[in-house]
C-alpha cells in the first residue's frame, strides 16, 4: 500500500482566525509504517475567540501522540482511547480557564494500516471514500440538522442553509466523557481508493457532485486546491480544511 496525500487549511474569506486543525502522521520508516500505519486527522474547533483554536489543536496533538506510541495496539482501540484522552485534555483545559469554558472540537480520524482502514469520528466534520468511481460519505454528522436529515424531516439541501446548521450534538471536550463512532471499522482498503476528510467549511458549500468531480482524475494537491477555491468562491464564511489520500498499489 503506497499512499499519496495532501492537506490544505484555509481561513476562508470572512473569519479572522482558523479554528480548524489537521494532522498527517505518516512514519518515514517502512517498519514503523507497517506497525503503526498512517494516521490522518481533521478537527474543527468551537467556543469563543481562543477556545476553538486551542481545542482543535489539543485534539490533533493528543491523537497524534497516541498514534506515535501505538506499536502493536489494535487500531480501533487506539483511536477510541485517543479520542477519550483528547476529550479529557480539552475538558480539563476548559475547566481551568474561564476564558475557555465550553470550548470543544469535532474530530475525524482515519488510520490506514496493513490493508485496512479504521475511522473514529465525533461531530460534523466528514470522511468520504471514492471507490470504483462512486463517492460515499462514511461518517454521520453529529449535528441537529444531520439528525433531522436522517429522520427525514429536512433534505440534505435544506440542511446546508438551515438556521441551526451550526448546532453540533457531539464534540470533544464539552462533557466529561465521549462516545466515539467507529463507522465500518475495520474495513478493507483497495488500491485506487481515495479518502477525503474535511471540515464543514467545505461541505456547507460543496455537494457530493462537486466533491466527486474534484476527486476524479486529480492529484490530492489539485483536489485540495480545487475544493478550497470552490468553497471560497461560494462565500468562504467558515474555515476550510481538507485531507485527501489516494491508495496506490505498492
Ligand atoms: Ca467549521
Amino acid at each position: 500500500m503506497r499512499l499519496e496525500y495532501a492537506t490544505q487549511s484555509d481561513t476562508g474569506r470572512v473569519r479572522e482566525n482558523n479554528e480548524d486543525c489537521f494532522g498527517a502522521f505518516v512514519p518515514d520508516e517502512e517498519a514503523a509504517l507497517r506497525s503503526r500505519g498512517a494516521l490522518f486527522v481533521v478537527a474543527d474547533g468551537m467556543g469563543g475567540h481562543r477556545g476553538g483554536e486551542i481545542a482543535s489543536r489539543i485534539a490533533v496533538r493528543t491523537i497524534g501522540q497516541a498514534h506515535a506510541d501505538s506499536d502493536g495496539v489494535e487500531p480501533v482501540e487506539m483511536l477510541v482511547n485517543a479520542f477519550g484522552e483528547a476529550n479529557a485534555a480539552i475538558y480539563e483545559e476548559a475547566s481551568s480557564d474561564p476564558g475557555l469554558m465550553g470550548m470543544g472540537t469535532t474530530c475525524t480520524a482515519l488510520l490506514l494500516r496493513g490493508g485496512h482502514g479504521h475511522l473514529a469520528h465525533v461531530g460534523d466534520s466528514r470522511a468520504y471514500v471514492r471507490r470504483g468511481g462512486v463517492l460515499r460519505q462514511i461518517t454521520q454528522d453529529h449535528s441537529l440538522v444531520g439528525e433531522m436529515v436522517r429522520s427525514g424531516i429536512i433534505t440534505d439541501e435544506d440542511a446546508r442553509t438551515h438556521p441551526k446548521r451550526n448546532v453540533i450534538t457531539r464534540s470533544l471536550g464539552v462533557q466529561e466523557s465521549i462516545e466515539t463512532d467507529t463507522p465500518d471499522s475495520p474495513f478493507v482498503v483497495e488500491a485506487g481508493d481515495t479518502f477525503l476528510l474535511c471540515s464543514d467549511g467545505l461541505t456547507s458549500y460543496a455537494q457530493d457532485d462537486d466533491i466527486d468531480e474534484a476527486l476524479e482524475g486529480n492529484s490530492p494537491v489539485e483536489t485540495c486546491r480545487a475544493l478550497v477555491d470552490l468553497a471560497n468562491a461560494r462565500g468562504g464564511r467558515d474555515n476550510i480544511t481538507l485531507v485527501v489520500v489516494i491508495v496506490h498499489e505498492p
